[in-house]
């Protein structure tokens, strides 16, 4: 069941969105050669329990850390430790924001350094992906149709989307229906109607689409060792069209 959320509820989910993008632009400005991502994450939950909101993701079916934190290979749900960024690396951020009762979710991948020609490719890939996205969250328009413009652009560039994991709806909980997939055929699935919320997040190998699980039964990594990215917004569907609610771009970030 797709849960829609007022105008009122969409102020809320922005105010949560808010702290999000200023945890982001925090990290942004820490990220750099010789520090671990477990002091990212200590920083984040710090900001973010100073607003008088909590890290979504702390003790959600047990993680331990406040943010994702994934280097290089590592797609998703890394739990921030002792690694250290080195020069050329690639970081996925991924952080959970709950304000006043609602979920704002959204993450960058961020170069560490100088980084090659195919990480680049790989970045900004990703990211022109999530906002061809945004342009297809669009009332009357159908999820098929966020997703397929995800896959477009990034099969388009010879990068391979991740297919077994999915973006979600959100709100009050950080997973609602309907699933997004980064993948799928344009004008089927749910229609788009004001008050839908999205998390949507591209998650893109640099090398082919097949993922495994690491030893600690969280971190998920690309099955070939490829680099991979991951880019995500908290997008409103409106009657004025897309809202991001996540809007870490604003801040200067990714
Ligand atoms: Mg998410």
């Amino acid at each position: 069941m797709i849960i829609l959320k007022s105008p009122e509820d969409l102020d809320r989910m922005a105010a949560a969105g808010a702290i999000h993008s200023r945890t982001m632009k925090l990290l942004a400005g820490k990220i750099r050669e010789g520090v671990t991502t477990e002091e990212l994450d200590q920083a984040a939950e710090k900001y973010i329990r100073s607003q008088g909101a909590v890290p979504s993701f702390k003790g959600y079916r047990g993680f331990p850390g406040s943010i994702c934190a994934s280097p290089n290979s590592m797609v998703v749900h890394g739990i921030p430790g002792p690694y250290e960024l080195g020069r050329g690396d690639i970081i996925s951020i991924d952080i959970g924001v709950t304000y006043d009762g609602w979920v704002a979710d959204g993450a960058v991948t961020f170069p560490v350094g100088p980084i090659t020609p195919i990480a680049q490719k790989l970045l900004d890939t990703t990211k022109a992906s999530l906002f061809d996205a945004v342009e297809a969250c669009q009332a009357g328009n159908r999820l098929g149709d966020v997703s397929n413009a995800v896959q477009r652009r990034v099969e388009g560039e010879g990068l391979s989307v991740v297919r077994s994991l999915v973006g979600h709806g959100i709100g009050r909980d950080m997973h609602e229906d309907p699933q997004v997939p980064n993948y799928g055929e344009p004008g089927r699935g749910p229609l788009l109607e004001p008050g839908m919320v999205l998390a949507v997040e591209p998650m893109v190998n640099a090398g082919r689409h097949m993922v495994r699980m690491g030893d600690d039964g969280w971190a998920i990594y690309s099955q070939d060792g490829s680099l991979a990215a991951h880019f995500e917004f908290t997008i409103a569907v409106t009657a004025e069209g897309p809202r991001i609610l996540t809007p870490w771009h604003e801040e200067g970030v990714g």
